[in-house]
């Protein structure tokens, strides 16, 4: 965004959440930003009362953007899918393989634009897309595309399959790629798109899909390649117990050691899921600053278990959240999942296991812990202008008003009012700007038909 100095004020909210590191709480608060970067957060009275635009919080409460580690989001095209929608992860997995098999560019267009609009309504700022799956001309190049267009921070993983069938691993052969052409593939898109200034837009992650789905070599050269640039890494990782088992039957390691032999800990690295992490594994997340993606609806989608979320954060782990892949979710409500994540950990180790507080953290400070970043995640001078505001006075609120922060993650806000990325309005009065959202999803049910019946 070129520095034009434009101000833009949002003025007397009923709360600003900062997350800042004294955690303030702004009642009657107001939020000054000059092009991208917020300026002031406090006090209304304490603030300028004029800018060149002024938007009237009375009302709403702001938190800062949400930020989703995990998804992909071409899977919206395959929800709900009759016969995936009762097996667990790896029979799961082979019944969508045949399906995304068929994915086009257009396809990966679409789609990632329908589910970048959801997590905007969802309160959603940045978020990451972890595409593996590259048929039929695919680039990730047609994610960016996307991603630009919507106008979201967007941290692009270039995933990737390896491991077929026929040398033991899970995918049909037919849509996995060379190793060779992966890492050239990876190395091309950090240099043509990776920006690694502060506030960048657009990030680059070498992430291999799988322990289950790619090779020990590739996940080593991998690890080489993104230190060579300075990019982060993610996989999944210990998701279920069948994933453990195959982690010992292939490499008689857990998945902790695996990732450890392979150097793939560090503060440029984050995983999806560990539901089955053990003790060594977080103390040696915790000692590393290698983060965790929390998927709580995933995980229960897939009956994968419940990631011992408690205590990763006791051992001192960085713990964000993700919404998932739009097939084993089904959706891209990253509001929503803030809630499931305080009811998951409650079921799995008790009522005070995770407060509304903690919860709401984990998606915003947690989540920029993940990404390696600290220019967003926190309301506070000289961090980027990401927020999310939601209306006090929805259905989904009312007789909440006791503790609004609690409020928004124990009952159901509804979509944001506004959602600000970089200092841009992209969701404004319940609508997104940067998209006809009708339109698209037209078309993406059009798609998602064609992807049923091919
Ligand atoms: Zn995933």
């Amino acid at each position: 965004m070129p520095a034009s100095g434009q101000t833009l004020l949002l003025k007397n909210a009923d709360l600003i959440v900062t997350m800042d590191e004294q955690r303030r709480e702004i009642k009657k608060g107001s939020i000054f930003i000059k092009d991208n970067i917020i300026v002031a957060v406090g006090d209304a009275i304490d603030l300028p009362q004029t800018a060149d635009r002024v938007i009237d919080l009375k009302g709403h409460i702001v938190i800062p953007g949400l930020i989703n580690t995990h998804h992909h989001m071409y899977q919206s095209l395959t929800r709900a899918v009759p016969d995936a929608q009762n097996g667990e992860l790896f029979t799961w997995l082979t019944t969508l393989y045949p399906m995304w098999e068929r994915l086009t560019p257009d396809m990966m267009k679409v789609a990632t634009k329908t589910s970048m609009a959801e997590l905007m309504l969802s309160g959603c700022t940045t978020s990451s897309d972890h595409q593996y799956v590259y048929p039929n001309g695919i680039k990730l190049d047609h994610s960016i595309e996307a991603a630009q267009e919507m106008g979201m921070r967007f941290h692009a993983c270039r995933g990737s399959m390896s491991v077929g069938k026929n040398q033991g691993g899970l995918p049909p052969n037919s849509i996995v790629e060379n190793e060779k052409a992966i890492l050239t593939d990876t190395q091309r898109v950090i240099e043509t798109f990776h920006d690694a200034s502060r506030g960048s837009m657009l990030r680059i992650v070498v992430a291999p899909c799988s322990p289950f789905s790619v090779s020990e070599q590739l996940m080593r050269d991998s690890a080489k390649l993104a230190r060579e640039y300075g990019v982060s890494l993610h996989t999944h990782l210990a998701e279920n117990n069948n994933d453990i088992e195959y982690s010992k039957k292939m490499y008689n390691k857990t998945p902790a050691q695996y990732v450890e032999d392979l150097e793939w800990v560090g503060h440029d690295v984050w995983h999806a899921h560990c539901v089955k992490l053990d003790d060594y594994g977080m103390k040696l997340f915790a000692r590393t600053g290698t983060g965790v993606a929390h998927c709580p609806c995933s995980n229960m989608r897939l009956g994968s278990g419940i990631a011992p979320v408690r205590h990763m954060l006791d051992a001192g782990m960085h713990v964000g959240l993700g919404v998932d892949g739009s097939a084993s979710n089904d959706s891209s409500d990253m509001i929503g999942e803030v809630r499931q994540a305080l009811l998951l950990q409650r079921v799995g180790f008790g009522p005070d296991a995770l407060s509304a507080r903690e919860a709401l953290e984990i998606a915003t400070l947690g989540g920029a812990k993940n990404l390696n970043r600290d220019d967003i995640g926190a309301l506070a001078p000289g961090m980027m202008a990401d927020l999310a505001v939601f209306r006090l006075d929805s259905i989904g609120l009312a007789g909440a008003n006791h503790d609004l922060v609690a409020a928004l993650v124990f009952c159901n806000p509804g979509n944001v009012a506004y959602n600000i990325i970089n200092g841009r309005i992209v969701v404004e009065e319940g609508r997104v700007t940067t998209a006809d959202v009708p339109l698209i999803v037209e078309q993406h049910n059009i798609m998602a038909r064609k992807l049923a019946t091919a």
